[in-house]
């Protein structure tokens, strides 16, 4: 059901959509479909527990801190529950959702938690006989539009933020993975959030997503998902209220290998940067440029890592890589597979499907890729891995950037000034060197260019669930 001020409602259609067992292919369960007027509803809900004075509002920051705390705590309780639901519904391998994406949830939320009673404004200097000071105030009611492939992490670092600085949300999670979410949601109302804090509506993009971007009564919306949704969300913006946005959206990221770099480590953490979550990451390091003395060794490395790849049932402890989410996935993955052979890049491994039931895809390793081609361009989701031969600093620096994407980019040396000569010269909003996907509660996450704009996560993922407001008091006499 859609989970509106605190209760469970059918959709007001009557409406609902089946969402799916990747692993399998079979029905899981029916889910409530949320559409233009069950995303109104859950407006009105939130724009009351906004309303002035209500016991949201009037809750001392503290204690929004707590019950961020508390919701971290329950969902400490039901991990093993939460990750089993979302092995079930998104396909990624149980051990990683029990042991990265849960306990990264629980750590988002203490983090921000903290948070709660320490977002402080100023007292500022103006001229005159004059007392000033900024408050920093929440935004109001929060859009907040999913996506599938970190379900539970991508709530959390929607919620977290959002809640700390005292705003109120309504959700809507992608609808090939809605239930984790939506036991969440029971948490949520279990620890004590009051009525209409946070509704959450399942629901398709093109109507319940695109309601929330365009409503005039959201104040902010955050998005995570295809660079080209992300378009539609800002029009959406410019074309009603102009309420706040920001944007999380895709990559093309360079993982770059140097000579002098420890290959062994290299090549894991390369294998690690493509193949992580199915290939299913935002940030996936999914151009990886090797400097030409290294690249025939590297490349041979990395075909038999690849090949190694335990592929199968998410539950089996063993697995790396279970299924693509959906069919529409896995078919776009198995299109940009023929593209890359078809354009002339070098298929070392995989290439083909799986298993006879189910979304699996062998993973995949191209090598003597060129710059132009489909598979170096675009953004493939899936685990599909792209190596490419460079020579200097100066032509990988020009060639990384060369792309309207900007979310994160690595590099591989044993070069401390190399290190920093093309981690300045990147045009990413995160850099790891000699590491991949390291990812804390406290570090900033976000996209240059078309990657998106804003950045989730740390202090500076404050900022954008905060109005700043200067009052100006006029005093008798200022003293310095
Ligand atoms: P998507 O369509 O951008 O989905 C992300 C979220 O946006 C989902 O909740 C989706 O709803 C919603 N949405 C879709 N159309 C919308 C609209 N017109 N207005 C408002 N919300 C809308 O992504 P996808 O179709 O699932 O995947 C397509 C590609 O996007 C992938 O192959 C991948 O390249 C990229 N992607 C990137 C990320 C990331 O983390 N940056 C995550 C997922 C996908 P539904 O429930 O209907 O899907
Ligand atoms: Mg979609």
């Amino acid at each position: 059901d859609l989970f509106i001020n605190n209760e469970w409602h059918d959709a007001i259609s009557g409406k609902t959509f089946p969402t799916v067992n990747p692993a399998t292919g079979e029905v899981i369960c029916q889910v409530a479909e949320a559409d233009v007027a069950d995303v109104d509803k859950a407006v009105k809900a939130a724009r009351d527990a906004f309303r002035f004075g209500s016991p949201w509002r009037r809750m001392d920051a503290s204690d929004r801190g707590l019950l961020l705390s508390r919701l971290a705590d329950a969902i400490e309780r039901d991990a093993a529950y939460l990750a089993e639901l979302e092995t079930l519904d998104n396909g990624k391998p149980y051990a990683v959702a029990f042991s990265v994406d849960v306990p990264m949830v629980i750590k988002c939320l203490r983090y921000y938690a903290g948070w709660a009673d320490k977002w402080e404004g100023k007292t500022i200097p103006i001229d005159g006989d004059y007392f000033c000071y900024t408050r920093h105030e929440p935004v109001g009611v929060c859009g907040q539009i999913i996506p599938w492939n970190f379900p539970l992490l991508m709530q959390a670092w929607k919620l977290g933020p959002a809640l700390a600085t005292g705003n109120t949300v309504v959700m809507k999670v992608a609808e090939q993975t809605p239930l984790t979410a939506l036991y969440v949601a029971s948490l949520i109302k279990e620890v004590g959030f009051p009525d209409g804090v946070v509704n959450i509506v399942p629901g398709m993009g093109p109507t319940a997503g695109a309601a929330i971007a365009k409503h005039m009564d959201v104040d902010k919306v955050a998005f995570t998902g295809s660079t080209e949704v992300g378009h539609l969300i800002q029009q959406a913006s410019g074309s009603s209220n102009l309420k706040r946005v920001t944007l999380e959206l895709g990559g093309k990221s360079p993982n770059i290998i140097l000579s002098d770099a420890s290959l062994e480590d290299a090549v894991e953490q390369s294998h690690f940067a493509l193949f992580f979550n199915q290939g299913q990451c935002c940030c996936a390091g999914s151009r990886t440029y090797v400097q030409a003395d290294v690249y025939d060794e590297f490349v041979e490395r990395s075909v038999e890592r690849a090949r190694r790849r335990v592929v199968g049932n998410p539950f089996d402890l063993k697995t790396e890589q279970g299924p693509q989410v959906d069919q529409e996935q896995f078919n776009k993955i198995l299109g940009y597979i023929s593209v890359g052979k078809r354009e002339g890049a070098k298929l070392m491994c995989g290439g083909g499907v799986a298993a006879d039931r189910g979304y699996f895809i062998q993973p995949t390793v191209f090598g003597d890729v060129q710059d132009n081609m489909t598979i170096a361009r675009e953004e493939i989701f899936g685990p599909v891995m792209q190596i490419l031969k460079f020579k200097t600093l100066e032509e990988v620096i020009t060639r990384a950037n060369d792309t309207k994407y900007g979310l994160a980019a690595a590099v591989f040396t044993k070069d401390i000034d190399k290190a920093n000569y093309l981690s300045n010269g990147l045009r990413a909003g995160t850099v790891w060197i000699n590491c991949y996907d390291v990812f804390g509660a406290q570090a900033p996450f976000g996209g240059y260019k078309a990657s998106g704009n804003g950045r989730e996560l740390g202090e500076y993922g404050l900022e954008s669930y905060t109005e700043v407001k200067t009052v100006t008091i006029k005093v008798p006499q200022k003293n310095s």
